[in-house]
């Protein structure tokens, strides 16, 4: 699989794994500078870029795993909950009123997938999305609003056993530092 093409991360994943023996860190790919959000855009964070760099970790964009285009619709969880969404229980709907609760749950599992092809055992997620939000993500009955609760693949990972942090966290020194000792 190869990601970050035509970026200027341009990596190999087959090549990341045998470089470091199957564990790695899985990130969010707006993070690593790739152009992947819902509006198109990246959101470079300088501590996950260079994890990249230095083989350490992976990025991943569920949305896009889940079949969704780029730039795409900004959707929310009716009831603010990723967990609710992995049990039936809600759903997840697009700006423009489209149900698209399934590729939310496919790029979660497809994440998943990834994690355990790397026996990743730590994710570093983009605060606030649908997907990837940590305890912050994008709820709202009728329009989309910032939402205490975690994004659909925040829960599904958490479920399997993936510790999550966010961007923010990283600007902890002793979370850094663990990090980075990985
Ligand atoms: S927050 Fe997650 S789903 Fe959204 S663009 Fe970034 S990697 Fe993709």
């Amino acid at each position: 699989m190869n990601v970050g093409r035509g970026s200027e991360l341009e990596l190999d994943a087959g090549e990341l794994k045998r470089k470091r023996d199957g564990k790695m860190i899985i990130v969010s790919m707006c993070l690593a500078g790739i152009k992947c959000n819902y509006k198109g855009q990246s959101k470079p964070n300088k501590k996950v870029i260079e994890l990249i760099k230095r083989g350490k970790a992976i990025p991943v964009c569920p949305e896009q795993l889940g079949g969704l285009p780029t730039p795409r619709s900004g959707a929310r969880i009716l009831s603010g909950k990723g967990e609710d969404v992995l049990d039936g229980k809600t759903k997840v709907i697009s700006d423009d009123e489209k149900d698209v609760t399934e590729n939310y749950l496919r790029g979660a599992e497809l994440t998943l997938t990834v994690c355990k092809e790397h026996e990743a055992h730590v994710a570093i997620l983009k605060q606030g999305s649908p997907s990837c939000g940590k305890g912050n993500t994008q709820g709202g009955e009728k329009e989309r609003k910032l939402v205490n609760g975690d994004g659909v693949t925040v829960a599904l990972l958490k479920r399997n056993g993936i510790f999550i942090y966010s961007e923010e966290d990283l600007e902890n020194d002793e979370i850094w530092e663990k990090l980075q000792a990985k």
